[in-house]
């Protein structure tokens, strides 16, 4: 690359960091998804009711030793710099329609906990698409100083994931509440539907 990274106003690093993250996302989906599993009938049985069956017909999962960082991260690193996320600590991620869970973040039977979690992300990513997913998780990431929990794809997913948790076996649609709070008015993404 020809600039450094610390040379960057926010609004290039977001640049910068949108388009790096998008074709990171979407290498990784096309490696994994060809090793990647269907979900169980356990899993199956135990998220239907939540997600349309479409979501849960495309999802793939695969079982990684470790989430490695993207290899563009070496431009932070060169510079000395800290990298923006570090996702070797991550029990799971999602790229598109395809999870990766962590061995060593979360051993054991699949969590389906876990899963619903990323679930939740496959669905904002089908509403979204690639690029505008990337824009808006590095957008409010950056903005708020990266403290990933404020990023409302996330505060969705860990509120979501938290109502899972305690329902019961009671079940209400999650896609329906991750559709519904994409677009909230007030927010600056409010009326953007492209
Ligand atoms: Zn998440």
């Amino acid at each position: 690359m020809a600039n450094t990274i610390r040379g960057l106003g926010l609004q290039e690093q977001v640049s910068y960091l949108v388009e790096n993250a998008s074709s990171w996302i979407m290498n990784q989906r096309t490696i994994h998804r060809a090793l990647a599993k269907p979900l169980s009938e356990t899993t199956l049985a135990a998220l239907q009711g939540f997600f349309s069956q479409d979501t849960l017909d495309r999802v793939k999962v695969r079982r990684v030793p470790l989430i490695e960082n993207p290899p563009f991260y070496s431009a932070f690193e060169d510079e000395g710099e800290n990298v923006p996320l570090s996702f070797d600590v991550w029990a799971a991620i999602t790229f598109g329609d395809v999870i990766l869970v962590s061995e060593s973040q979360a051993p054991g039977p699949l969590s389906h906990s876990i899963l619903f979690h990323e679930l939740i992300h496959v669905v904002q990513y089908k509403i979204l698409g690639v690029n505008e997913f990337a824009r808006r998780y590095v957008n409010s990431f950056l903005q708020s100083g990266l403290n990933y929990m404020t990023i409302p794809l996330e505060s969705v997913a860990f509120d979501l994931q938290g109502r899972f948790e305690k329902c019961e076996g009671k079940k209400f649609s999650a896609e329906d509440e991750v559709q519904s709070r994409l677009f909230v008015p007030g927010l600056p993404y409010a009326g953007r539907n492209d």
